[in-house]
């Protein structure tokens, strides 16, 4: 018999990473997680929103920072649309060190070995297994399993190494956090407008101890040039907006990618790609920890078999793959598809009237009652079929889903 030291090596001990080590580890399968850093958790490159249901699968309670009710929308020109209701849990902000320190300990705790300061060097597949070079601390080492997952994230050196292609959009995301800002107590606020945030959003986070975490995110073919931190300062400085940003201070500050798009092949003979390196993260949120818990939950029973068996070859893992991730997929571009209709696509001029038409009282009460941050497409669906203003999108919708 074909000696393996592990039977899954996982490169990144990312939240999704660990994750995967936990499901994997808990079928009694033997996991190693490798991590470039010499901890778990850092750098940090996130807004910390874990939906419920995405906590729920972890239970990382205790890495919760803030609870939030809802969201302050904000036109270019400060129309204001709220969704949520006050005392009605939307969304948990986190430690993003705690959580992915609490998920990778959750796969420690499952058995799964972590090896720190290790990055791999090459992975060499073949019809038993795949040979990983391992760098740790300066060392290397040779390793044998049979499956290597990337879970390296938005530029997983798995995805290059396997020439597995490139996730449909990278948006670039900008953050800090600050001291000093006066929000209403359990709601996020969120502006729109081209200086600001280019087809995309900016955000005000509370983040618990009276700090804030305020970020935008676009793209680089809609900065046209500019840079991601003059969006920051032209948010900072908007006529409608800078009052409420004058008495902060900022504490830190991080910029990072967001891969949304799922690549061509999530899969090659021996080696699977999930999270971020996989280009799993929301087109309409930046979101990518649900979506990539739910990427190996999804696959898990069939998969664990799999591994079991050693059929691993990429037909195996396409078989096993296809179906819910294709779903996920489809869900991804139809989800991009009706963004770019209602905002990304969208002057000004134009963005400013659809504020209009959301802000009415019965798009609000349609709103709040099919919105759900994990599955906007049903909530973009209703608002052109039931909402007369947007009735005329319709037909561009219906025939860009078509193409999507
Ligand atoms: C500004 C911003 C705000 C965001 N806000 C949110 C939010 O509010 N909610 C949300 O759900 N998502 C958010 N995201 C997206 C979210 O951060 C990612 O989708 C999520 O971190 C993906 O998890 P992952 O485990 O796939 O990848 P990562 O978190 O990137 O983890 C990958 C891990 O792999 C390690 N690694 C990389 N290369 C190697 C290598 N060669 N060898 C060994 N280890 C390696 C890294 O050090 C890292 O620990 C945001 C992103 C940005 C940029």
């Amino acid at each position: 018999m074909d000696h393996h030291d592990y039977d899954v090596i996982i490169v990144g001990a990312g939240p999704v990473g660990g994750r995967a080590a936990t499901l994997l580890s808990q079928e009694g399968l033997k996991v190693l997680m490798l991590e470039e850093h010499k901890e778990i958790g850092r750098p940090f490159q996130c807004a910390g929103l874990v939906t419920p249901s995405a906590m729920d699968a972890v239970g990382g309670h205790d890495t919760v920072l803030q609870e939030v009710d809802g969201a302050l929308i904000h036109g270019p020109s400060g129309t204001l649309v709220p969704v949520g209701t006050e005392g009605q849990l939307r969304t948990y902000v986190v430690c993003r060190k705690r959580f992915d320190q609490f998920v990778v300990q959750q796969g420690m705790e499952a058995g799964a070995s972590l090896w720190l300061d290790s990055v791999p060097v090459s992975a060499q597949t073949d019809q038993e297994g795949v040979e990983v070079v391992v760098r740790k601390s300066g060392e290397e080492r040779n390793l044998r399993c049979k499956l290597l997952i990337g879970a390296d994230g938005a530029h997983s050196w798995t995805r290059r190494t396997f020439k597995m292609g490139r996730p449909k959009e990278l948006m670039i995301g900008f953050q800090t956090e600050v001291v000093g800002y006066e929000g209403r107590d359990r709601w996020l606020e969120m502006y729109s407008g081209s200086s600001i945030a280019p087809g995309f959003f900016a955000w005000v986070i509370p983040s618990g101890f009276g700090t804030h975490r305020i970020g935008l995110w676009s793209t680089a073919d809609r900065l046209d040039g500019r840079s991601i931190e003059s969006c920051y300062q032209d948010l900072m400085d908007h006529p409608l907006w800078k009052d409420r940003f004058a008495g902060t201070s900022e504490i830190a500050r991080y910029c990072g990618p967001v891969p949304s798009g799922m690549v061509k092949k999530t899969v090659k003979n021996r080696v699977m790609l999930l999270g971020d390196a996989a280009g799993m993260a929301k087109p309409t949120t930046g979101g990518g920890l649900g979506p990539g818990f739910h990427q190996i939950q999804c696959v898990l029973s069939p998969l664990v078999e799999a591994i079991r068996a050693n059929q691993l070859d990429e037909a195996k893992l396409k078989a096993i793959t296809k179906q819910p991730w294709n779903a996920m997929k489809k869900e991804q571009d139809r989800a991009r598809t009706l963004r770019n209709l209602l905002v990304s696509d969208c002057s000004d001029a134009v963005l400013d009237k659809h504020f209009i038409n959301f802000a009415h009282p019965d798009t609000l009460t349609l709103i709040n009652a099919i919105g759900d941050i994990e599955k906007p497409v049903p909530l973009g669906m209703a608002l052109l079929k039931q909402v007369p203003a947007f009735r005329p999108l319709a037909l561009k919708a219906g025939v860009r889903l078509l193409l999507s």
